[in-house]
């Protein structure tokens, strides 16, 4: 009774590392995806502002561009001031002349504006890409160790089920049907040990006779409280 005993103990173990395997096959896929997603909005937000860097140095070479023009504007206009017959149109030249450089000076404003917001954003991205490259090879890294884990949990379970056949074959049907039948009723824990009288099953105090004969192994016996199977461990002999 006592290598039968052992059995289901090594039975129930065998049940936790079982349970143990599938539920990462639901959780790692899970959790692998949630830091996939992570990621990607970070690397979604660095990519935001890269392209505000980019929008700003467009904008810069635009207004550039139109200062260049409006410097050759004035020139011109300079130069149509010495082909003047009459008094008039040489003040609409100059009022025209006026009128440009009024412009350019504005397009000049504004791309220094525009220039010390490419500082300021150039400088926020230098930090962000750094940061973002810091958490990109963490999270890298957790998705790596979590895919490696998930992919050795099909071999895993194979020896494990393995080992599972191997003990129930070797236990007797009317214990495996018992050992089933609690299984199913109290959640996958159907083996419990029992130290100094108490039940590790439902914490409660078996009576001291049958702790006495739980001692010896020689039959199976249940708690009288929670029903599951007992046996007696000796929690001092771990230590
Ligand atoms: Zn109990």
């Amino acid at each position: 009774m006592k290598e039968q005993i052992f059995l289901l103990i090594e039975l129930q173990k065998i049940t936790f590392e079982m349970d143990k395997l599938t539920a990462g096959r639901v959780d790692l896929p899970q959790e692998i995806n949630r830091i996939g997603e992570k990621l990607e909005s970070i690397e979604r937000e660095l990519a935001e502002d890269e392209q505000r860097v980019e929008m700003l140095r467009a904008d810069h070479k635009v207004k550039e561009t139109a200062l260049k023009n409006g410097i050759e504007n004035a020139k011109k206009a300079k130069g149509r001031l010495l082909e003047v017959k009459t008094n008039k149109e040489y003040e609409a030249i100059l009022k025209e002349i006026d009128a440009i450089h009024e412009k350019n000076s504005a397009v000049e404003d504004e791309i220094i504006h525009i220039l010390e917001q490419i500082d300021g954003a150039g400088e926020r991205l230098n930090v962000k890409e750094s940061e973002t490259a810091g958490h990109r090879s963490t999270c890298e890294n957790e998705m790596r160790k979590m895919e490696e884990e998930l992919n050795s949990i099909g071999s895993e379970l194979e020896k494990v089920l393995k080992r599972r056949d191997e003990v129930r074959s070797r236990t007797k049907t009317s214990l495996l049907k018992k050992f089933d039948m609690i299984k199913g009723r109290k959640n996958g824990r159907a083996v419990v040990p029992v130290w100094k009288a108490v039940c590790y099953g439902c914490h409660m105090n078996i009576p001291p006779q049958m702790y006495n004969e739980l001692q010896r192994h020689d039959k199976l016996m249940l708690c009288p409280h929670c029903e599951r199977i007992i046996y007696w461990e000796d929690r001092n002999a771990d230590v």
